[in-house]
């Protein structure tokens, strides 16, 4: 079966025939630091053994380096948020900003759109400072909501400062770090984040996007959320992160009264807090359309549901189609799964198959053209066509509900990685 035969044509027809496409709530600048093991020194501590040894968020500067000896020893991506005023001017006095560039789930997300003639890409950014506000490319379907409506980020700017701020501490395969004199070397070149993002972490909707958003409904097709891995569990003024995710639902419901025909999106993302991901998966995976994760996020969904996460990080067809046909309750009749190699689409009533696999296709495609040059561009969708794929397409039904296996393009030595998932998982979603 040629299952990308036309798809990149038939792609920007849909983006052209679209409406309104709305980004929330996690846009927030990436500060890129290369490490350099000699500034670092001998350190004097215990290294985590295993992924379970871990702090969950970084109190102290010795959380901060257990973190990222942890992902540098074991050549593996991970991302800690920081919950101390003290460790963040820390990391900053100790390295700076590193590189500037734009980030979050919905920025990413915003990133892997707006190359397509949608005809409007609205993102939340709180807050819009000049510093992030300048990170945004100049294209003319992007937008915020600013004292005076619809405008770019570029015009809408209110005041300047770095307030939050996600550090990606890059290192390669090859180089080493002593911890107690003896010596690790990184097995793979990978990141650690540290994340600092009080401005953000409770998620509110603020104006006047949140009017902007309710007046407009009508106008609106598709909304994706994410940004849930930013949260705290008890906020130091008490609120819970329960309290949090039932204002947001009460936003949600607000837009929904005003346009039911309109799609939500919610993208799991790397939710280390148990309390929050628990939270998320009982509270709003049953209110939301649609929902999308890696094989690492189910795994701990998962885990939370009493399963063995192993099986689904063995990447058990069988068992991941089990665990997703579980979760789907109440609205939820949409679960895009990516890995590596292949996409698991389970859909559950009134869908359009062959646009939900066309979809997939040009996720596909566009993923790999980024990872393979660094950005999105259409004309060169081209080259990746020839890539061959290494699983086989397979399409069955179970229940009542329908599963498609779809292969995808995998780039050999991959330019970037970072926000690949964002724009697979959006634009399958918008496209479908
Ligand atoms: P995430 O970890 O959620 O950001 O998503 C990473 C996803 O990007 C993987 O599940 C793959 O689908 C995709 N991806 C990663 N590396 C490549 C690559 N070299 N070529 C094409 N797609 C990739």
């Amino acid at each position: 079966m040629k299952i990308y035969d036309g798809v990149i044509d038939w792609g920007i027809k849909r983006a052209r025939d679209s409406k309104m496409i709305g980004l929330g709530f996690h846009s927030v600048i990436d500060g890129l630091v290369k490490i350099d093991p000699k500034k670092i020194g001998n350190l004097d501590l215990a290294i985590p053994q295993k992924f379970s040894d871990l702090p969950d968020s970084i109190k102290c500067i010795d959380d901060f380096w257990k973190g990222l000896i942890f992902s540098f020893s074991n050549g593996s991506a991970l991302q800690l948020m920081i919950d101390s005023k003290e460790v963040y001017e820390w990391i900053m006095k100790t390295f700076g900003t590193g590189t500037l560039r734009l980030g979050g789930t919905s920025a990413n997300m915003a990133k892997g759109l707006i190359p397509f003639p949608f005809e409007k890409i609205l993102v939340y950014v709180y807050p819009l400072k000049k510093e992030i506000a300048n990170l945004f490319s100049n294209s003319k379907n992007l937008f915020v909501v600013g004292n005076n409506g619809l405008d770019h980020p570029i015009n809408a700017y209110d005041g300047e400062g770095i307030d939050a701020i996600h550090w990606i501490f890059e290192f390669s395969q090859g180089q080493s770090i002593t911890v107690k004199d003896q010596i690790y070397a990184c097995p793979r070149s990978n990141r650690f984040i540290a994340s600092w993002n009080p401005a953000n972490s409770k998620l509110e909707v603020r104006d006047p996007f949140r009017s902007y958003v309710i007046d407009h409904a009508k106008d609106i097709s598709h909304f994706l959320v994410s940004g849930f891995h930013i949260m705290q569990e008890v906020y130091p003024d008490g609120e819970t992160v329960e309290d949090r995710i039932d204002e947001l639902l009460k936003f949600i419901q607000t837009v929904k009264d005003k346009n039911s025909e309109i799609r939500f999106h919610l993208e799991f993302a790397s939710i280390r807090r148990d309390r929050v991901r628990r939270a998320v998966e009982e509270k709003l995976f049953s209110m939301f359309d649609s929902l999308g994760l890696n094989e690492v996020e189910l795994s701990w969904v998962a885990r939370d549901m009493g399963y063995d996460e192993k099986d689904i990080l063995n990447l058990d067809v069988e068992r991941i189609s089990q665990i997703i046909s579980e979760i789907m309750r109440g609205d939820l009749s949409r679960v895009h799964f990516h890995t590596l190699g292949f996409y698991l689409l389970v859909l559950k009533g009134d869908y359009d198959l062959e646009s939900q696999k066309k979809a997939l296709a040009f996720a596909s495609l566009a993923a790999a053209q980024r990872a393979m040059d660094g950005e999105i561009n259409l004309e060169r969708f081209k080259y990746v066509l020839d890539i061959p794929e290494k699983y086989d397409y397979k399409e069955w039904e179970r229940d009542g509900i329908h599963f498609i296996l779809f292969p995808t393009k995998v780039v050999p030595s991959p330019k970037i990685t970072v926000g690949l998932g964002d724009t697979i998982s959006s634009l399958a979603f918008v496209l479908g």
